[in-house]
């Protein structure tokens, strides 16, 4: 089936806001390792949330294993083909909030591309349905990234791969770390959270190098990596956290797509995704400021900023100079674009910009092969 292109985006908000008559349903799946080698057993949670709809009454967890023929083909010209069911839950007087986990022991064979789906049906028979694809490794790709979270087509969502820096010497750690950035960084700003089955994440196969001051080394596989919109190479070194004024990413021209971030650094993730997919300028001085033509978080003059503050959820008396810098933000403290640490969410005018280059990227046309679910 082909969805429009538009409906891919509207998903994420289409799982909060429908499902049924004046209810939702929200379905979160997740596996680990999330990039197993082969025979690795595989453990996959679902979290479920809903409201209404009178209650989850079905959860089901389907698998489609697809052995990857040719190395060229890319993840999403494969067909699913026919579904196997993993594992069903059919609690009784189920809570609103629940997380569901199953493991899958002895994995998979090499050279496989694994779909899941999670299915969920409402006491009133509604279903929502969310899909996710994954290679087993290595990833017989011929210098393309590994799929390890993927919900759609790439010209649909925002593919973000991450890179491991050239020093990393633990690439299990690395893996793991990839793994919280989806889930603890990317997942959890409230509002890319919204959006959440439009981004698709890979790991990739050749390593980049994180450069302190200066430009970030590209991965020798660089023409394969034209089709994402954000490069993330994730380091080791612990100068970013130490001296974050002096974090040096890259990320004050988004068109250079690449960032790093310490591996660890969930806020770091956050905050430089917010400038190379989101144009996102920073919010404190010594930072990249630039003030974008539609929906802006940083302003030449005070007085643009104060006539905005009201369009934008904000006091006019909000608006305020950078520290020194010459430019205005109307964004509270706190902000994930002043700041680089874990936990924090984009103040409501960030936000309004992320749905902006949310609604922008999934409207772009496509012109790719189409699979038949
Ligand atoms: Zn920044």
């Amino acid at each position: 089936m082909h969805t429009p292109r538009y409906c891919l985006v509207m998903l994420g908000l289409s799982v909060l806001l429908m499902g049924c008559q004046g209810g939702w349903i929200d379905v979160a799946p997740m596996h680990y390792p999330i990039y197993p080698t082969s025979g690795e057993s595989v453990g996959y949670s679902v979290e479920v949330n809903s409201g209404g709809c009178g209650g989850v009454q079905r959860v089901t967890l389907y698998e489609s294993v697809i052995t990857i023929k040719k190395s060229s083909q890319k993840w999403w010209t494969y067909n699913p083909g026919p579904e196997t069911v993993l594992k069903e839950w059919k609690p009784k007087d189920l809570p609103d909030s629940s997380e569901y986990g199953w493991w899958k022991m002895g994995g998979y064979g090499a050279d496989r591309l694994v779909r899941y789906r999670v299915e969920v049906e409402a006491a009133d028979g509604t279903t929502v349905s969310q899909e996710v694809w994954y290679a087993i490794r290595p990833y017989p790709g011929l210098g393309h990234p590994a799929p390890v979270y993927c919900q759609g087509e790439p010209g649909w969502v925002f593919d973000i791969v991450f890179i491991p820096d050239k020093s990393l010497t633990d690439l299990d750690l690395f893996r793991t770390q990839c793994r919280y950035m989806i889930l603890d960084a990317m997942f959890a700003e409230s509002t890319i959270g919204l959006f959440r089955n439009s981004f698709n994440f890979y790991i990739n196969p050749q390593p980049g190098t994180a450069v302190e001051k200066g430009y970030h080394v590209f991965p020798s596989n660089k023409a394969n990596l034209t089709f994402a919109e954000a490069l993330a190479v994730m380091h080791g070194h612990t100068w970013s956290m130490v001296k974050p004024g002096a974090r040096w990413i890259d990320c004050a021209n988004p068109a250079f797509r690449i960032f790093s971030a310490y591996q660890k650094d969930r806020g770091a993730m956050v905050h430089e995704a917010g400038h190379v997919l989101f144009g996102l300028a920073d919010e404190y001085a010594e930072g990249g400021h630039h003030q974008e033509p539609i929906l802006p978080n940083n302003w030449k003059k005070k007085a643009d900023a104060q006539a905005d503050a009201p369009k934008r959820g904000k006091p006019a008396a909000n608006a305020r100079e950078i520290d020194g810098s010459g430019w205005y933000l109307i964004c509270d403290p706190g902000c994930a674009m002043q700041h680089c640490t874990a936990g924090l969410d984009f103040d409501t005018p960030c936000a309004e910009r992320v749905v902006y280059k949310m609604v922008e990227n999934a409207q772009q046309p496509y012109s790719g092969p189409h699979y038949s679910p």
